[in-house]
């Protein structure tokens, strides 16, 4: 084979012409073609771009204000000649810059992992069959297949285009969405006027049409524009912004406070100044949270895991804080609560009704009537079913061995399965038509019509879509024999109730016959013309999960409501199923439109099932239940869908049957499409906060503790009881390890039994700060009590030293195993169990507070002295009465909150 160049102007070239410069055909490619070419132009992907070096992401770590702080520290101490102290400092410096550079590389790769999540995929024609593949495996060539909502993945010719704008601001800065066509442009057309070419990276706004690969990857014209796509996201939340100028302004605080300290300490107290100044320097260090924004970060990366192994990928950060706080999630049915592996189980024609056998989607199976297979010769209108199911149709059917499976609509196999039974020529039944045009389905306007001819010179429109829609462009319906008669459309509408209520989702079917010459499927061709042929009611289990997930939200507070496009009746009865509350109160789109706001928003809140909805109605219903003050997550998947997605607190979008401008419009992609995957997502983002919290409450009050503790010390003109060294090396310790721990918190076993959190509620409320004091003032009383015992035993001062060093970290080890369990008692079993990280962490500590005090060098390094047993044994007994303390204060504060609020906050 030889070389495939790529044309330089497609864009001027008629279709055909085109593909034979491609050389490929309008089926597409085959399979060893394709691979051939993919080993000779690579991967459709754009070249990464360029990363950071490790050592340039290791330096930047160094630009921050404690470590220059620290740094100036050295200096200092240096010129004073304490080597000691500045051997120490250094190595907080750069524990703190590993620790750091660690973590963000840890972030980066959670970010990388989703990333992967969410490779896009596109439908092509190869040998001729439509199979859905990787978009990074598209060659020059391939023939592809594109609708609205889809991101092109690569430059197309067009070779066929129906309606078809795409939105091109990527590439031409041109916001409004441009036509598309097949007719050549000029060889000179600037990148906007290039009408016969679809763009990759461009999105295509409205219309579906095929076009064959010109170019891919880096060769294509948004890869010629470099550096476009460097965007990287910065793994952060309002909340840890918040959180970290919140931190820059403290330790601007804590700076000007210490160096008011030295100056007073020196000119007022005359301290000596190399003392005073290693004083001030541990204060700072003890008191700026210097490695909050990091445990913070690196919490917001474990929470994007937990998600994305539970099929919920976040693609805006933020949406981690928005998802705990959510009250109100809105649904879609078909696919989310329910499985979305259809099988059609009814026929209804004028005069007969028949059910279908077979299983999943294999096109075998009978057609029965009245306990009897029904044979198509004795049953005219089968046929007809069997044409306008699979004929109305863009899905196709494979054979697998594990059974047959759907490309395309799930409702669509289940037509085509249907049309295969009847007719029983397998999964590919109707052969002998060709497809001249479509007028594809739009949720709007709830239809799809074909337009059909033969070898034998026959042409025919069909049409299927919600019943209503198709009743109302019928004039007659199908007669038992042949022929037709007026149509009946009480007695149709009737029917659909009937088959609505057993919770099928019913389609009507119809057809008209027009002349050979017509080609071209306008509106007005359907309008008014056609002949009914009845009705098909196709199941749709719900997905057990589902059942599950809605009562899990009903008990954490949250509402849960079903927006569908399907009929009043269908969404009733699975909505029975699945479990909604307020099952007698139906809305539809019509009763919506009829509403001024003030009556929507009142309505929005007391309804939970909206039926025959359209994209608009999800808009309007969105805004309204935030104008309650409601948080609200919203579902979605078509390129209509993509505004109530974007107003939505939470958009989230359908991985598998979702187009990509709901995706992109979205916070959180479904990878599974279940929304048993949402209430994870809530449950995630529930502990994320809580954990965010956590590190908060653990961290504050420790360094508010051990800052204390030297201020009370200078300004009583005693001695220190914990030496700045000291401080500055447990600082660095329990920094690795305690303060990580928390990050890696699993969920609180009632988190979904508690009523969401409020929107705007602040982070540091008044408990916090409360708390912030109460622990602080604990470990003073703790280090200061154990100091001054052991001085009055007439201990040493290095011992008594020792004593209240190791009295502080155990201090810091209870505090942690309470702050585990903020919501609930922490005197359980499996509180006190604890996780491999929390138990690796402690180990870590005792190994090195062992190490500090008994260890000779270590003993001579940090002026330490070996603690006698039984004084051990007292201070972990005092780590034990303050942990007593505080868990008494919090179960008198949870007693007081379950009396004044009771647990389930719906509404
Ligand atoms: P849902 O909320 O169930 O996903 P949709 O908006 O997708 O609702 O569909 C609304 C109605 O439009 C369906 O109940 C069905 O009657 C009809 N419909 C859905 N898909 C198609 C299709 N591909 N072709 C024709 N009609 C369709
Ligand atoms: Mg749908």
């Amino acid at each position: 084979m030889t070389e495939t160049r790529l044309p330089a102007h497609p864009h001027a070239m008629t279709p055909e012409a085109a593909l034979e410069a491609l050389a490929s055909r309008p089926g597409g490619l085959d399979a060893a073609e394709a691979a051939r070419r993919h080993a000779e132009h690579g991967a459709n992907r754009l070249p990464e771009p360029p990363k950071r070096s490790p050592i340039l992401r290791f330096l930047s770590h160094f630009h921050n204000v404690l470590i220059y702080v620290l740094i100036a520290s050295a200096l200092v101490t240096a010129a004073l000649q304490h080597w000691v102290d500045t051997g120490i400092i250094l190595a907080v410096v750069v524990v703190n810059a590993v620790i750091g550079y660690i973590q963000e590389g840890r972030a980066e790769q959670a970010m990388d992992a989703i990333r992967g999540m969410l490779a896009p995929r596109s439908s092509v024609l190869r040998d001729g069959r439509r199979i859905s593949l990787d978009a990074a495996e598209l060659v020059p060539g391939d023939v592809v297949l594109i609708e609205a909502g889809d991101r092109v993945p690569a430059d197309l010719r067009l070779i066929e285009a129906r309606g078809l704008s795409a939105e091109e601001a990527i590439l031409t800065g041109e916001s409004v969405p441009v036509d598309k066509g097949t007719a050549p442009a000029a060889e000179d057309a600037a990148l906007g006027d290039r009408s016969s070419m679809l763009f990759s990276g461009t999105l295509v706004a409205a219309g579906a049409g095929r076009g064959v690969v010109a170019a891919t990857g880096a060769e294509t014209q948004i890869g010629r524009i470099s550096g476009m796509l460097g965007r990287v996201e910065t793994l952060t939340t309002p909340l840890v912004a918040q959180m970290d100028r919140f931190a820059r302004w403290l330790t601007v605080f804590i700076l000007i406070g210490a160096a008011s300290l030295l100056v007073y300490g020196y000119f007022v107290g005359h301290l000596p100044f190399g003392e005073l100044f290693m004083a001030v320097v541990g204060l700072s260090v003890a008191a700026i949270p210097e490695g909050l924004p990091a445990v913070l970060t690196i919490t917001l990366a474990v929470g994007v895991q937990a998600m994305a192994r539970r099929n919920a990928i976040v693609r805006r950060l933020p949406a981690i804080e928005t998802l705990g706080s959510v009250s109100v999630i809105c649904s879609d049915k078909t696919g989310t609560l329910t499985r979305n592996e259809m099988m059609a189980a009814t026929l209804a024609a004028a005069e007969d009704v028949y059910s279908v056998g077979g299983d999943g989607y294999a096109p075998e199976g009978a057609v029965r009537w009245r306990d009897a297979d029904a044979h198509p010769d004795a049953h005219a209108v089968l046929a007809e079913f069997a044409r306008a199911a699979g004929l109305c149709n863009d899905a196709t059917l494979h054979a697998h061995e594990s059974g047959w499976r759907v490309e395309g609509d799930p409702m669509e196999g289940a037509l085509m399965a249907l049309a295969g039974k009847i007719t029983g020529e397998g999964g590919d039944p109707l052969r002998q038509w060709t497809r001249t045009d479509v007028i594809p389905f739009d949720s709007a306007h709830r239809y799809m019509a074909t337009l059909h001819h033969d070898h034998e010179g026959r042409a025919c429109i069909h049409v299927k879509g919600a019943p209503e829609a198709v009743l109302a462009l019928c004039a007659d319906q199908r007669a038992a024999h042949g022929g037709s008669e007026p149509l009946d459309a009480e007695r149709w509408h009737q029917r659909v109730e009937e088959l609505a209520a057993e919770g099928q989702r019913v389609i009507a079917v119809a057809a008209r016959s027009v002349p050979q010459e017509h080609t071209v499927l306008n509106t007005s061709d359907v309008e008014g013309r056609l002949t009914l042929i009845g009705l098909i009611g196709l199941i749709d289990p719900p997905r057990a999960e589902a059942i599950e997930a809605v009562a899990d939200c009903h008990a954490a507070g949250i509402r849960v409501k079903m927006i569908t496009g399907d009929h009043a009746a269908t969404a009733r009865a699975i909505a029975g199923r699945i479990g909604l509350r307020n099952r007698d109160r139906v809305l539809t789109g019509a009763d919506l439109e009829a509403m001024d706001d003030a009556a929507l928003a009142e309505a929005a809140v007391q309804t939970d099932i909206f039926a025959r909805t359209s994209p608009a109605h999800k808009l309007r219903l969105v805004t309204a239940l935030q104008a309650r003050g409601l948080t609200v997550a919203m579902t979605g998947d078509g390129v209509n869908d993509a505004p109530a997605l974007k107003r939505a607190d939470a958009g989230v979008a359908m991985g598998l049957k979702g187009s990509a401008a709901a995706k992109e419009a979205a916070e959180l992609v479904l990878a599974d499409d279940n929304f048993a995957s949402i209430a994870a997502a809530v449950r995630e983002g529930r502990t994320v906060y809580d954990n965010i919290k956590k590190v908060i409450s653990w961290t504050l009050p420790t360094n508010g503790g051990e800052a204390m503790t030297i201020v009370l010390a200078l300004a009583l003109g005693m001695a220190l009881p914990i030496t700045p060294v000291q401080i500055l090396w447990t600082n660095m310790i329990t920094a690795v390890t305690l303060g990580i721990a928390l990050a890696f918190e699993p969920t609180e076993a009632r988190t979904m039994r508690r009523p969401p959190r409020p929107r705007d509620e602040p982070l540091l409320t008044g408990a916090l700060i409360w708390h912030i004091m109460l622990v602080s003032t604990l470990f003073l009383a703790g280090i200061y009590g154990i100091f001054v015992y052991a001085l009055d035993k007439g201990y040493s001062l290095a011992l008594a030293q020792t004593m209240a060093l190791n009295t502080l970290v155990v201090l810091k080890i209870f505090h942690l195993f309470f702050i585990r369990n903020i919501h609930g008692t922490s005197l359980t079993w499996a509180a006190v169990r604890g996780t491999r990280i929390v138990w690796i962490c402690i180990a870590a500590v005792t190994v090195a507070q062992f190490a500090i005090t008994y260890v000779p060098p270590l003993q001579a390094l940090f002026g330490t002295e070996g603690v006698p047993l039984l004084d051990g044994v007292l201070i972990i007994a005092i780590g034990a009465v303050f942990f007593g303390l505080i868990e008494t204060e919090k179960q008198m504060r949870l007693a007081v909150r379950a009396t004044d609020r009771p647990a389930t906050g719906a509404g």
